[in-house]
C-alpha cells in the first residue's frame, strides 16, 4: 500500500513544483499583510476541487485587520466514509519582507536546479504545497478512509499569530473533539521532527533622567548613563549567568540550548531626525531597550523576569537617582510534545519508511503557531514536520528542494495512514 501511495506522490511531482511557484506568486509580506484574501481563496479553491469544504474566516479586529488588510484565513475540511480521528495540516501563508540581496525575483516562483525559488518557498510555501498534495494523493488511493482531513492556511504567523492561528483557534477549531492531531509544515528539514519550542519574554526598560543644557550636565541627570550602568551589570553578571544554563531537550541549533538574551534595540535622548543639521544639546531624559529574552523548558517565567528586575533594583538602590521602567511586551511559555504522542509516532515511523533513518528530534529556538494550538486550544499532539532547511528562511534567494518536497510529502501521506487507518501502528 505505501507503495502505491509513494508512486501516487511521485507522480504529482511537476503539480508539486507548480502548486509551490503559484503560492509563491502571492505576495503575502507580512507587515503589513498583503494580499491574504487572493492566496487565501486559491488555497480554498483548490481544495474545493479536492472535495474539501472550505471556510474563509477573518480575524477581525486583531492587530494589522483593517478593510485594506484583511486577516483572511482558510480551513478546509473533508469527512471520512466513517466516524474516525481528525487530522489538520496548518501553514501560514504569511512571508517577511523579500529584503535585499536575491539574485532572482523573490516574487516569481522560479524553479532551476531542483529548486523552487522565491520568499516563502521554505518557510513555508513549499510546506504547504507539500501538505496539500500529500493529501490529494492520499484521497486517489484511499478514497474510504475514516475520520476527517484538515488543511488550513493561516495568516500572521510572522507577527505572532493573533490574526491566524490564535483567532482561530479562539473560536474552537483547534480543540477536540473537531480536531485530534495537528502537522505543522514548518522547514524543519524532512528527516527531523519539532516538538516544540522555547519561550519568550519581550520587554522595554526605560531609564529616567532629568533634561539639562548639554553644556552644563551636572545639573541634569542623564538616562542614558544610567542605562549604559544596566547594560554593564548585563554584561558582567546576566550574560553569563544566562550562558551557565542548559536546557536537556532537544533544540536546534545548539547554540539555543542554553538561555539567550538579545537587546533588540536602544534610544536614548533626542531624536536622530537633525540630518541635515546638527543636534542641539541636551542632556537625556529617557532611554529605552527592548530586550528579547529567550528561556528554556526547565526555567520559570517568574525567574527570568526576576533576574532582571533584581538587576535593576539593585542599581536603584545603589546608584544615585537610578530610576526605571520595565514595560512587558510579549510572553510565551516554552512547551514540547512528547516523543511518544501519536502524532510525533505516526511522522517518525513516516520518515523510518520513507528515508530509512530514525527521525531527529528537536526543538525550536524561536515560536511559531504550535504555542496557540496548545495554550488556547488545549491540544498538545501537535508537532511541526515539513520540507525546507530551516537556516534558509528569511534570507534573500529563500529555495526549498524538489526531492525533499516529494520525500515529505510521502512521510506525510504515511503519518495520515497511521493516524486515520492504523496501519504501522
Ligand atoms: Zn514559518
Amino acid at each position: 500500500m505505501n507503495e502505491q501511495l509513494f508512486r501516487a506522490i511521485e507522480a504529482r511531482t511537476d503539480d508539486l513544483v507548480a502548486l509551490t511557484a503559484d503560492l509563491i506568486r502571492f505576495p503575502t509580506v507580512n507587515p503589513p499583510g498583503d494580499a491574504y484574501t487572493p492566496c487565501a481563496e486559491f488555497v480554498g479553491e483548490r481544495m474545493r476541487r479536492s472535495g474539501f469544504e472550505t471556510r474563509f474566516i477573518r480575524g477581525e479586529g486583531t492587530p494589522g485587520d483593517s478593510d485594506r488588510y484583511p486577516r483572511t484565513n482558510v480551513v478546509a475540511r473533508r469527512e471520512g466514509r466513517s466516524p474516525g480521528p481528525t487530522v489538520h495540516f496548518n501553514s501560514h501563508i504569511d512571508v517577511v519582507e523579500a529584503g535585499e540581496g536575491w539574485t532572482v525575483d523573490p516574487f516569481a516562483g522560479t524553479v532551476r536546479d531542483g529548486k523552487v525559488f522565491g520568499r516563502g518557498a521554505c518557510d513555508m510555501k513549499g510546506g504547504l504545497a507539500a501538505s496539500i498534495v500529500a493529501v490529494e494523493a492520499f484521497l486517489e488511493v484511499h478514497p474510504d478512509y475514516p475520520g476527517a482531513i484538515e488543511v488550513s492556511g493561516t495568516v500572521d504567523e510572522e507577527s505572532g499569530g493573533f490574526g491566524g492561528v490564535a483567532y482561530l483557534a479562539g473560536l474552537g477549531l483547534f480543540s477536540k473533539p473537531r480536531v485530534d492531531h495537528v502537522i505543522i509544515p514548518e522547514p524543519l528539514n524532512k528527516d527531523r521532527i519539532c516538538l516544540g519550542h522555547r519561550g519568550v519574554w519581550w520587554a522595554e526598560i526605560e531609564t529616567k533622567g532629568t533634561i539639562a543644557h548639554g553644556s552644563m550636565p551636572f545639573l541634569g541627570d542623564s538616562a542614558v548613563r544610567h542605562m549604559g550602568a544596566v547594560l554593564s551589570a548585563f554584561e558582567e553578571e546576566l550574560f553569563p549567568a544566562l550562558d551557565l544554563k542548559q536546557t536537556r531537550t532537544p533544540v536546534v541549533p545548539e547554540g539555543a540550548r542554553r538561555s539567550t538574551m538579545n537587546i533588540n534595540s536602544i534610544h536614548g535622548g533626542q531624536t536622530e531626525d537633525y540630518y541635515p543639521g546638527l543636534p542641539a544639546p541636551n542632556v537625556p531624559d529617557s532611554c529605552r531597550i527592548v530586550i528579547d529574552r529567550r528561556f528554556l523548558l526547565e526555567e520559570d517565567i517568574q525567574n527570568v523576569k526576576g533576574e532582571v528586575l533584581s538587576i535593576l533594583e539593585r542599581l536603584k538602590s545603589d546608584r544615585p537617582r537610578f530610576d526605571y521602567a520595565v514595560r512587558d511586551l510579549m510572553e510565551v511559555l516554552p512547551l514540547m510534545t512528547e516523543r511518544d504522542a501519536p502524532v510525533a509516532a505516526a511522522v517518525a515511523a513516516g520518515i523510518r519508511e520513507v528515508l530509512g533513518k530514525e527521525p531527529d528530534y528537536v526543538v525550536s529556538p524561536g515560536t511559531y503557531d504550535q504555542k496557540h494550538i496548545a495554550r488556547i486550544g488545549h491540544l498538545h499532539d501537535c508537532v511541526a514536520y515539513g520540507p525546507g532547511i530551516l537556516d534558509l528562511a528569511h534570507t534573500p534567494n529563500e529555495w526549498v528542494g524538489i526531492a525533499d518536497m516529494v520525500e515529505s510529502a510521502k512521510v506525510m501521506a504515511m503519518s495520515l495512514d497511521v493516524l486515520l487507518r492504523g496501519v504501522g501502528r
